[in-house]
């Protein structure tokens, strides 16, 4: 077997591939694809997931920062790259790489225009954000007609997207807000068609909005998560592969009596004779200390062993009494068979937060399909 890092983030481009076909032969012949990338590829591996995405037919990119949409640049992929929240200082970088901006305020449309006009670029592609509910970011409907006309007057602007972000998509619940809003989006993209572009590119679902609403795809999806093999249900779970496991060995074993405690502050003490297993793996690699505490639950040998004690910067300590295990034996703290979902017991927070916070410290390997 070859070495490899007792921890480590093992990213299968298999199970990558398996849910990008999957989304695609979900939605219309004609939907593109724009592969979310943000945040190191929710916590994966930038550049790798990226360029394999591309292969795969993503037509875009999307990332949160002009800087991380350099990276990308600067590693030869040449796709169209939407950078969802463009600071406005980093706007040099944003023309020079090529990037294109989600444009949400008056006050950013302006600068825009500034830097257009002194470096004379024309025609400067941008994808306009709506807000249809979110009340995060984006142009409420009041602020369209006055948006119309400062897209128009002069050919600064290239109008290539609009946009709008679902708030609940994956919660049947909310069915008729969400309906709201694809009814928002509809009548703002026709109004845009009709006074600005004819042929825009009009964007609209999530992951969640794929998964549920594959209806309101428009002409593009923003796919996340659901590439990275979660979805919002048991169901859906199914369907999709988890790309991202975390993976460690037990660093050391040890039989304590009833009545020891494991780790900081003395917050676990055995109940009984117990066997305790000292894992590589801390908060400073992305476990949250939330986690300790039988908070949460990691699988060995195909059984579940929950964390005790206090989770520690590099290390932390789980109970294995019931397990027969040896030191350097493999630990899987989330990943195929014990997903994010399963290892956060308590539900205390969603995959999301859990992927993409594990830590640039642990080694990426990537397992080509
Ligand atoms: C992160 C993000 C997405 C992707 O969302 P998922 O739920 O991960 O699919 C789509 N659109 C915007 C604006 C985002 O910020």
């Amino acid at each position: 077997m070859p070495k490899v890092d007792e921890t480590r983030l093992e990213i299968d481009l298999k199970a990558l591939t398996h849910n990008y076909q999957l989304l695609a032969q979900k939605l219309p012949e004609q939907t593109q694809i724009m592969g979310v990338v943000k945040a190191f590829a929710y916590g994966t591996d930038s550049i790798t997931i990226g360029k394999k995405l591309v292969d795969l037919g993503a037509t875009h990119l999307a990332v949160a920062y002009i800087e991380e949409g350099m990276r990308f640049r600067r590693r030869g992929i040449e796709v169209p790259i939407l950078v969802f929240y463009p600071q406005l200082e980093d706007l040099p970088k944003l023309l020079e790489y090529n990037l294109i901006p989600s444009v949400y305020n008056f006050h950013f449309l302006r600068k825009l225009k500034t830097a257009l006009v002194e470096e004379d670029i024309n025609n400067f592609p941008i994808h306009i954000k709506i807000n249809t509910g979110m009340n995060r970011l984006g142009f409420d409907l009041k602020d369209v007609d006055e948006l119309q006309n400062e897209l128009t007057s002069g050919n600064y602007f290239k109008l290539e997207g609009v946009f709008s972000h679902l708030s609940s998509a994956g919660m049947p619940s909310e069915d008729d807000f969400t309906q709201a809003q694809i009814n928002k989006f509809t009548g703002v993209v026709e109004a845009f068609r009709k006074n600005v572009n004819p042929n825009f590119i009009a964007h609209l679902c999530n992951s969640s909005g794929i998964l549920s609403h594959p209806e309101a795809a428009f002409d593009m999806v923003r796919a996340g998560i659901a590439l990275y093999g979660y979805g919002n249900n048991p169901e859906e779970q199914k369907e999709l592969q988890i790309v991202a496991s975390l993976k460690t060995r037990i660093a050391q074993l040890r039989e304590i009596p009833k009545g020891a405690s494991v780790g900081y502050d003395r917050k676990f003490k055995a109940e009984k004779t117990s066997k305790i297993a000292t894992l590589p793996l801390g908060y400073a690699d992305g476990i949250s200390r939330t986690y300790g505490n039988q908070k949460a639950e990691v699988l060995i040998r195909g059984k579940k062993a929950p964390i005790v004690g206090n989770v520690c910067m590099d290390t932390m300590m789980v109970d294995v009494t019931e397990i027969e295990c040896q030191e350097g034996d493999e630990v899987l703290v989330f990943g195929k068979a014990h997903t994010a979902l399963d290892f956060d017991k308590e539900k205390q927070s969603i995959p999301y937060e859990l992927i993409t916070r594990i830590s640039q410290r642990v080694t990426r390997v990537v397992l080509e399909d």
